[in-house]
């Protein structure tokens, strides 16, 4: 399993535009950070975590030539609002992944045609409002993405949505006001045993229960990427200490910041964490035992 962060900045992207503060004219490429997206692929198949409206220029960036699935963290504008981009994936191959055998007996209303666009219920109801014409009937022409929206709130680390192999775990978690969801996906590596990454944005409240939830998720977290927007607290995201404090419980080998601001750079993020570590026991131990703690940055690869 890999996953591809191809965007690890705050909902206006990093630089910011009109702003001329250091970050946002720092050459350090570590420093240019597009909307939160995620590519993970698996067994051939990829899947797509996220849409915001960078989206298109992601999918150039990345050379990205189809998509299996899609998972819908919340339905904030910076998450979502590429979802017409969909289009070009969704007339192309979609099918292939409906046809899956698995997928059409565990949610029989997949009628083969669309593209699989995983969320919670209540983020459902928000794509059906935000982006009617996609759902209502139209002239055939292949001017609109062709999605199958699927709820995900019947899934959990008791019953994780199978895809080929690849195990997916919501995780319920609050943004403010705002309900999300973040994903653990667990796959089985060459050794024979599970192997997670989990991807927790956005959030800045995540339940015990949902802590749980992570860990009982399945095997070895290799990877946790989570909501760090920035040094100073906010009424709806991590800071970087309480991300810390979450990542601390979860265990993770590497830890890594995302949709991050334009604060601090890159550097200056990882001179943060490190003058802070020694709060964070279970943290410390991991990092002298060769894991990690670090802001991420658009184009980093995980492996699990
Ligand atoms: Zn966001
Ligand atoms: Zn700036
Ligand atoms: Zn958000």
């Amino acid at each position: 399993m890999k996953m591809t962060l191809m965007g690890t900045g705050t909902s206006h992207g990093v630089p910011v535009i009109a702003c001329s503060c250091e970050v946002c004219k720092s050459t350090d490429e570590h420093d240019k950070r597009l909307r939160c997206c995620a590519l993970l692929e698996h067994e051939g198949k990829k899947f797509l975590i996220d849409v915001g409206p960078d989206f298109r220029t992601q999918a150039l960036k990345f050379n990205l030539c189809s998509l299996d699935a899609v998972f819908i963290t919340h339905s904030h504008a910076d998450h979502l609002h590429g979802i017409d981009d969909l289009r070009i994936f969704s007339h192309k191959n979609s099918a292939a992944m409906c046809k899956d055998s698995v997928i059409k007996s565990k949610y029989p209303e997949t009628s083969g045609e669309g593209l699989p666009v995983y969320t919670s219920e209540r983020t459902k109801g928000y794509i059906h409002e935000r982006f009617p014409y996609i759902f209502v009937d139209h002239e055939k022409g292949g001017g609109i993405p062709k999605l199958n929206l699927i709820g995900m709130d019947s899934n959990s680390s008791e019953n994780p949505l199978n895809l080929c192999g690849l195990k997916v775990v919501p995780i319920p978690m609050l943004h403010g006001n705002h309900h999300t969801i973040g994903f653990v996906f667990t796959s089985t590596g060459s050794d024979g045993s599970p192997h997670s990454i989990a991807y927790l944005t956005d959030c800045n409240f995540i339940s015990e229960e949902s802590l749980a939830e992570v860990k009982k998720a399945g095997g070895q977290i290799e990877h946790l990427v989570i909501d760090a927007l920035r040094e100073r607290e906010h009424s709806s995201h991590c800071n970087f200490l309480q991300a810390m404090g979450y990542a601390e419980q979860i265990g993770a080998r590497h830890t890594w910041f995302t949709h991050l601001t334009h604060d601090k750079k890159h550097g200056q993020i990882q001179s943060y964490i490190n003058d802070h570590l020694a709060e964070f026991p279970n943290l410390s131990q991991i990092v002298k035992n060769g894991g990690s703690v670090s802001p991420s940055y658009d184009g980093l690869i995980l492996q699990a």
